[in-house]
C-alpha cells in the first residue's frame, strides 16, 4: 500500500501552523441553539439566515414528497431521473427570481461547475472579482478560459480590464452577489451596465442573497430591480431555503442549452424528492409572507448597531453576515473559545478562507434568534472583548 506518511506530516503541519480545521458536531437540529459536546450554545454561525432549516412546513412538505415519490431519484436527470416535481420547483423558483426559466442542480457548488464550462471554454475570457466564492474559481479553471481577476468591487478596474482583454470568441463576467466573509454586496447595477457596453455575459451567484436581499428576500437582482437584465443567476437551496441543493435561473436558451451541456445534470443523479419538496414549501413561505426577511433584518441591525456602539470593528458589511474583525489569527482563535465557554458558538475565520492578517469572528444573524438571544450574545461579546482587551 501506499505510504501515507506525507500526508500524515501534512496534516501534522496545518496543525502546528494553526490551519486545522476541527469539525463541531452537532448533537440536535439546526436552529437558534444548538447542542454541541452536550452543552447548549447559541447559534451565530449558520447560514439558516430564515431558521426554515428545522421548520415544521419544511419538514412536513419533504416528509409528504418521501410518502408521495420515495427518497432516491433513481437516475440522471435525462434518463430516468425528471419528476414532475422537479419541474414544479423549477417553475417555482424561476417565479421566484423573475426570469423565465430554472435548472436544478445538485448544490450551489455544482452549480456553477454546470454552468460555467458549458458557456465558456479555451477560446474565451472570463473577468471574476478576486473574492469570488471556491465553486466560481473551480468552475472557472474547469472551464480552460483564461482568467482575469479584477479588484474586489472595483467598477474602474473591471471596465479597464474588459477594454484591455479583447480577443476572445466571448467573454463572461462573474461576480458573487453578496461576500460571504465580509458580507458586502457587488454593485450589479454597474456591472449590467459594463456588461452591455463591452457585450459580455453577466452572472451572478446570488447564494447569500437570496432570502435575505430584495423584496420578500428574491434576492440581488430584485434588490437592484435588474429582472431580465442578468443573464445568469446561480441560486442555492442550502442557505436561506434551508434544505440543500442548487439552481441555474435565467432565459430559456440558457435552460435548454444547460440541459444539453452542464456534465453535473447529464452525469449526476438528481436531487432527491425531499429535498424538492421541501424547497417548494420554502418559496411558498417566502412569497406569503416577509416577516420572516424583515425579523431577519431588523435583528441584524439591531446587532450590529450595538456591537459598533461597544467599539468593534464590525468592517463594511450591507448585510446579515457581521465580521467582528480582530485582524491577529491568534487573537480571533481565542476570541471564539472564550465565546465558546460562555456559551456562545461563533467562529474564528482565518487564512486561507481570508486573507492573512485579516482574522474575525463572522456572526451570522437569523431571523430565529430573539431580542433575548441577541442581548446575551451582545453581553458575551462586551465580556471577552474587554478581557481580550479588543475594546
Ligand atoms: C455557499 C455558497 C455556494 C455553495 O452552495 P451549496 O448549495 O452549499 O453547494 C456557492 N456559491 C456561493 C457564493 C456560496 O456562498
Amino acid at each position: 500500500m501506499f505510504n501515507w506518511k506525507i500526508f500524515k506530516d501534512e496534516l501534522e503541519e496545518l496543525k502546528n501552523n494553526g490551519l486545522y480545521t476541527y469539525i463541531r458536531t452537532l448533537e440536535g437540529p439546526q436552529g437558534a441553539w444548538l447542542t454541541i459536546g452536550g452543552k447548549k450554545v447559541l447559534n451565530l454561525c449558520s447560514n439558516n439566515y430564515l431558521g426554515l432549516a428545522n421548520d415544521e412546513r419544511l419538514k412536513k412538505a419533504a416528509v409528504e414528497a418521501v410518502e408521495k415519490w420515495g427518497v432516491g431519484p433513481g437516475a440522471v436527470r435525462t434518463i430516468a431521473g425528471t419528476l414532475s416535481l422537479h419541474e414544479q420547483a423549477e417553475k417555482e423558483l424561476a417565479k421566484f427570481k423573475g426570469a423565465e426559466a430554472a435548472l436544478l442542480i445538485q448544490s450551489g457548488f455544482n452549480a456553477n461547475q454546470a454552468v460555467i464550462p458549458s458557456i465558456v471554454g479555451k477560446q474565451d475570457l472570463i473577468f471574476s472579482d478576486e473574492l469570488n466564492h471556491a465553486s466560481i474559481i473551480d468552475g472557472c479553471r474547469l472551464s480552460g478560459a483564461k482568467i482575469i481577476r479584477w479588484n474586489h468591487l472595483d467598477m474602474k478596474d473591471l471596465e479597464e480590464k474588459l477594454k484591455a482583454y479583447t480577443e476572445a470568441r466571448r467573454r463572461l463576467i462573474v461576480t458573487d452577489g453578496v461576500f460571504s466573509m465580509d458580507g458586502d454586496v457587488a454593485p450589479l447595477s454597474d456591472i449590467v451596465k459594463l456588461g452591455e457596453k463591452y457585450d459580455a455575459l453577466v452572472m451572478v451567484d446570488d447564494a447569500h442573497g437570496e432570502g435575505v436581499l430584495g423584496p420578500y428576500g428574491r434576492g440581488i437582482v430584485a434588490h437592484f430591480e435588474l429582472e431580465g437584465k442578468v443573464d445568469i443567476d446561480i441560486g442555492t437551496m442550502s442557505k436561506a431555503f434551508g434544505v440543500v441543493g442548487g439552481y441555474v435561473a435565467g432565459n430559456a436558451t440558457l435552460i435548454e442549452y444547460l440541459k444539453q451541456k452542464a456534465r453535473p445534470f447529464l452525469f449526476s443523479s438528481a436531487p432527491t424528492p425531499p429535498d424538492v419538496g421541501a424547497v417548494l414549501a420554502a418559496v411558498k413561505v417566502l412569497e406569503e409572507s416577509d416577516e420572516l426577511v424583515k425579523k431577519l433584518w431588523s435583528n441584524a441591525d439591531y446587532f450590529k448597531k450595538e456591537m459598533k456602539n461597544m467599539g468593534f470593528d464590525i468592517g463594511h458589511s450591507q448585510t446579515p453576515i457581521t465580521p467582528i474583525m480582530l485582524y491577529d489569527a491568534k487573537v480571533s482563535t481565542e476570541f471564539s473559545k472564550k465565546l465558546f465557554d460562555a456559551g456562545i458558538f461563533a467562529q474564528s475565520i482565518g487564512y486561507p478562507t481570508v486573507p492573512k492578517g485579516k482574522a474575525r469572528i463572522r456572526v451570522m444573524i437569523s431571523a430565529s434568534h430573539t431580542k433575548e438571544d441577541l442581548d446575551f450574545a451582545l453581553e458575551q461579546f462586551e465580556h471577552v472583548g474587554k478581557e481580550l482587551k479588543v475594546i
